[in-house]
């Protein structure tokens, strides 16, 4: 099956980041969309490419072969928040830019047996490290009604149903499939045709959020990027929901030694909304260390 992820803001990607001479880190390489756009549009990088889904990097491996093989780019299975790890063992100290591309790809989407989709049936899974032990399914079995009320509250942001949702999950333990999930939302939320987005949306981004550890996560690594850049060197952010974009936006005005080059987050034009509808709720920030 081939498998199509189409990058996210790929054209405002190169015009912050796509003049980086020197090393490249790609946070979140995925099937190597950004990664191979940075590779054609600047000769003279070197670029690392971190994920923790083997499954995407065993595609990115493939596409990007010729720059492997001039030995122009890196691929390790790694999680960004080990980077400093992986770049010191590569001799690296520093780098010239680094993008993270949050969320999800289409890939894991779409594959059913993944479990991140409420449009597909599959099992409660959602790592995506497959290696790692937490899952949705222990998530959405075995935590207190409280623990699951408190992360569709602060992970899901849906604030006023998020205990009548967590009570009626509990009741309907246990539950097996994304399907049954979804049956389970279906009862428990009011009002549910009144949304914009299909009413699973949040109740699913919170379950991941938590079986990914995706907010702390953040945090650490950006704690580190200050520290990662080379004077002058650059860091992109590229977010799909507001407590991401929350996150990266306190942490550039905090941080004195990075300085935001994007006052507003620079969101995908309508013609990219068309032709690929994921991008829809994208925000990229960019911050040079000073
Ligand atoms: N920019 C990529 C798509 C990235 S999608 C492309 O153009 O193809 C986001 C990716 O981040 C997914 O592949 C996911 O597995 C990865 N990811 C999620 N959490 C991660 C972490 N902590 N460390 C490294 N990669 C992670």
């Amino acid at each position: 099956m081939s498998v199509i992820h189409v990058p996210v803001l790929v054209e405002e990607v190169l015009e912050y980041l796509g003049n980086t001479e020197g090393v490249f880190l790609d946070c979140t390489v995925g099937l190597g969309g950004h990664a191979e756009a940075i590779l054609n549009n600047c000769d003279r990088s070197f670029v690392v490419g971190l994920d923790v889904d083997e499954d995407a990097l065993s595609i990115a491996r493939e596409r990007l072969a010729r720059f492997i093989n001039e030995g122009r780019l890196k691929l390790f299975k790694s999680s960004y928040v080990e980077a400093r790890k992986v770049l010191n063992q590569l001799g690296i100290n520093r780098v010239d830019a680094i993008l993270m591309d949050l969320g999800v790809s289409s890939m894991q989407l779409e594959k059913a047996e993944r479990g991140f989709s409420f449009n597909r049936d599959g099992p409660l899974d959602m790592r995506m490290d497959k290696e790692q032990t937490l899952t949705a399914y222990e998530v959405v079995n075995s935590w207190d009604e409280e623990a699951l009320s408190r992360i569709i509250f602060e992970y899901g942001e849906e604030k006023r149903y998020s205990r009548r949702i967590a009570k009626y999950i509990v009741q309907s333990r246990p539950i097996e499939t994304t399907k049954q999930l979804v049956e389970v939302l279906a009862k428990a939320i009011p009002n549910k045709h009144g949304r914009k987005r299909h009413f699973a949306t949040k109740v699913f981004q919170a379950i991941r959020i938590a079986v990914n550890n995706e907010l702390d996560n953040l945090k650490r690594f950006l704690s580190d990027v200050p520290d990662l850049l080379n004077t002058g060197g650059r860091i992109g952010v590229i977010s799909f929901h507001s407590l991401e974009d929350r996150i990266v936006k306190e942490f550039f005005k905090k941080e004195s030694r990075l300085k935001q080059l994007t006052k507003k987050p620079i969101t995908p034009k309508e013609s990219e909304i068309e032709l690929n509808p994921r991008s829809r709720s994208a925000k990229l920030r960019v911050a040079e260390r000073v």
